[in-house]
């Protein structure tokens, strides 16, 4: 058994509460929400903080409301609670899809929203035990001075790996971040950077209270996510599509890519290529081209990296022909499966 490292344990019930302990003293001290990343990663020291402030009990973080013309999910509604929720998964598809494919059922019962969304980042040098870490001398993301990954990087590649990121990047989602000095809102595509240490833009002293997101029901979207496992797996390669209608004719659309660069990756050329047109098999192809090129999966995570690479073209092929209305449940199946790998 590994034993937890010592630490300070509060557990405010107001957000003010718990941004003054944040502000306190911000490098030493995480939120801690539905902590099935946080615990694990203190228990491999690859986190070490001296006090843990925890979200669950602060009042009003846990609530998904559905208001006119927004959908604001609580920073502490889990992800069950989000897959639960009809309303939800009728109004933002890709999103239930997003969150029903995040680990285990257990995993989502206590996992979160915001914690989803500040997901570590992730590599095969780094999510390993202390002594396994050790023995390689570390890494430049915790303990160490070289990235094992590309030598001569001045940057950690470790890999953005939470599901729900990308989907609501697609759908053009907001995030609430809240702290001492006041609250200020932006757009989730600026939370994230592309930097494996430095991943997030949030600043040390900022909770992220809320998500927001706009028109729900106005776009159609949908995640497809490649893992090892089907059953449960972090992803490898996913693509988050939204797109607004006029009639069978693309208005707006986000392609967005996960787990192929420490931040998702938005295909702005994709969404060129889709604009005012219908969705053929020839603008679907030529779209997938565009999200394929911007796809940097690095030899860090499971599979491949060339294989990953292609399989952003299939994946945003079947998004895409999903959105069209094609039944695409065998694709799913296959993908699942894993005895699909060129788009047929
Ligand atoms: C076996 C296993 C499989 C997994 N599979 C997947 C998967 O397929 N896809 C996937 O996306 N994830 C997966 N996860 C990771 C994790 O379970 C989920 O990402 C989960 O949603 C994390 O939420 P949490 O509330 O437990 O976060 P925590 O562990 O509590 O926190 C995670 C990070 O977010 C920060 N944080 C939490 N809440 C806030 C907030 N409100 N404001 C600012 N910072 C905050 C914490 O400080 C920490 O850095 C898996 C985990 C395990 C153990
Ligand atoms: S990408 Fe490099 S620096 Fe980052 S975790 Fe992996 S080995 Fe370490």
């Amino acid at each position: 058994m590994i034993r937890l490292p010592r630490f300070d344990f509060h557990a405010p019930r107001t957000i003010t509460e718990a941004a003054a302990l944040l502000a306190d003293a911000p490098a030493e001290t995480m939120l801690l929400a539905g902590g099935t990343d946080v615990v694990p990663k203190m228990k491999r020291r690859q986190q070490g903080p001296r006090r843990l402030v925890a979200l669950r009990q602060v009042a009003g973080l846990g609530t998904i409301l559905h208001r006119d013309g927004e959908l604001v999910i609580g920073a502490c509604a889990t992800l069950s609670s989000l897959v639960h929720d009809a309303r939800l998964r009728e109004s933002v598809h890709g999103l239930w899809q997003a969150a029903a494919q995040v680990a285990t059922p257990h995993l989502r019962n206590m996992g979160t929203i915001g914690g989803n969304l500040c997901l570590d980042t992730r590599c095969t040098y780094y999510d390993q035990s202390q002594e396994w870490r050790k023995s390689i001398n570390f890494c430049m993301k915790k303990d160490g001075d070289i990235c094992w990954v590309a030598t001569s990087s001045p940057r950690c590649l470790a890999v953005s790996s939470t599901d729900t990121a990308p989907m609501l990047l697609a759908l053009g989602a907001r995030v609430r971040l809240v702290s001492t000095q006041g609250e200020r809102v932006i757009a989730a595509s600026d939370l994230y950077r592309n930097d494996g240490i430095e991943y997030l833009s949030r600043r040390t002293d900022e909770i992220l209270a809320d998500v927001q997101i706009p028109e729900p029901g106005q776009w159609r979207s949908c995640y497809w996510k490649l893992r090892r496992r089907g059953s449960f797996d972090f992803p490898v390669a996913s693509v988050a599509a939204a797109v607004r209608l006029d009639g069978d004719r693309v208005v707006e659309s986000r392609i967005v890519l996960g787990a192929v660069a420490s931040r998702p990756l938005v295909s702005e050329k994709a969404a060129r290529l889709l604009a005012g047109q219908l969705l053929t098999d020839d603008v679907i192809a030529a779209a997938a081209d565009g999200a394929y090129e911007i796809a940097k999966p690095m030899d860090n995570t499971d599979f491949e990296l060339i294989w990953r690479k292609r399989m952003v073209r299939a994946l945003t092929t079947y998004a895409l022909r999903e959105l069209r209305g094609d039944d695409v449940r065998e694709l799913r199946l296959r993908i699942a499966r894993q005895d699909l790998i060129a788009v047929s």
